[in-house]
């Protein structure tokens, strides 16, 4: 008698019926180097470049279309549209073409060619806003369109969809609780819509009790921190609740910038500005703490990868905030 089939062991993830099912679950990374001298206290990143846009904002995304599909807000050919300074449409764009849902994207006109080219690689439409403005010019431009057109449109609105934290809560927070048995002393990760803090600060809370939280702000207003907000010059996100954090940690462009230099060089980390703020905030709470002799597990979040600031602003010129 022949013995029974065998099934070859599995080596690799299963397949899945679409790229969308595949944000989240991203890799947690100890940080060897940054912070080694610290006695008692490890630094812990979760590499959110690892989702299939290349950022942090595939989770947000994901879920705000998802509900939007589920309670009808989005179908029926309405367009998806919203205001994004990089990463977020990126995200949009990919799920939109992953989900055959029509997309358009509101942008300062002054953002990168390499910008515009992958959200239009995607197949989305590009409307522009005045470079002067920034993102909150992005945001009004979009608000007025919606206000002509409402039904025309879907508008996410990133800065006041409580998906947007929900992905996290339910997500980043409950993937960085079990990866570390809830052993999570302290977290900080940057401030952009308010989203990836808040969110991952109320799972966590839940999940690691005695957890502290805080937000790394840009200490500028003027600043090269790309996908961060400061908030006493702009619009504040309706999603932002400052009273729920520890605190905020205030970071300058050149400390970010030279710690997303260090990540790539010390731990093989090539990761954008806002990545190197968020572990420098990372290392002056895992410094007060080894200075009050506490023990723990310090954590934060890379949203996104060097290569897509590459061009045209170069890397390297530091000249250029
Ligand atoms: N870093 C980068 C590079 C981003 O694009 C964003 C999103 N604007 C953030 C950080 C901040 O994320 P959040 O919107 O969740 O606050």
């Amino acid at each position: 008698m022949n013995p029974p089939p065998r099934r070859a062991p599995r080596h690799g993830p299963a397949p899945v019926d679409s790229l969308a099912s595949l944000v989240g679950a991203t890799p947690l990374v100890r940080l060897r180097r940054i912070g080694a001298d610290l006695p008692g206290v490890r630094i812990y990143a979760k590499c959110e470049f690892a989702n299939p846009g290349g950022s942090v904002k595939d989770r947000p995304a994901l879920r705000m279309i998802e509900a939007a599909l589920l309670d009808g807000r989005l179908g029926r050919g309405r367009t998806l549209v919203d205001s994004t300074s990089g990463n977020t449409g990126v995200a949009y764009a990919w799920i939109c073409a992953a989900l055959g849902i029509p997309c358009a994207l509101v942008m300062p006109s002054n953002v990168s060619a390499a910008r515009k080219r992958i959200a239009q690689a995607f197949g989305a439409e590009l409307v522009f806003s005045d470079p002067l403005e920034g993102s909150d010019g992005a945001i009004r431009k979009v608000r007025a369109l919606v206000d002509a057109e409402p039904d025309r449109w879907f508008y996410p609105d990133q800065y006041g969809n409580e998906e947007n934290p929900r992905a996290h809560e339910q997500g980043t927070a409950v993937e960085i609780a079990e990866a570390l048995d809830g052993a999570v002393a302290a977290f900080a990760a940057g401030i952009g819509t308010g989203g990836t803090v808040m969110g991952t600060s109320r799972g966590l809370r839940r999940l690691a009790p005695g957890v502290r939280c805080f937000a790394v702000e840009p200490a500028e207003p003027l600043h090269g921190l790309e996908g961060l907000k400061h908030m006493a010059s702009s619009i504040v996100p309706a999603i932002y609740r400052e009273q729920e954090l520890d605190g905020k940690l205030e970071m300058p462009t050149a400390e970010g910038w030279a710690m997303a230099e260090r990540l790539g060089r010390e731990e093989g980390l090539q990761v954008g500005h806002s990545s190197g703020a968020a572990v420098a905030g990372a290392l002056a709470l895992a410094r007060r703490m080894a200075e009050a002799g506490e023990r723990g597990n310090v954590v934060t979040v890379l949203p996104d990868r060097a290569d897509r600031y590459f061009e045209p602003r170069r890397w390297d010129r530091r000249t250029s905030w």
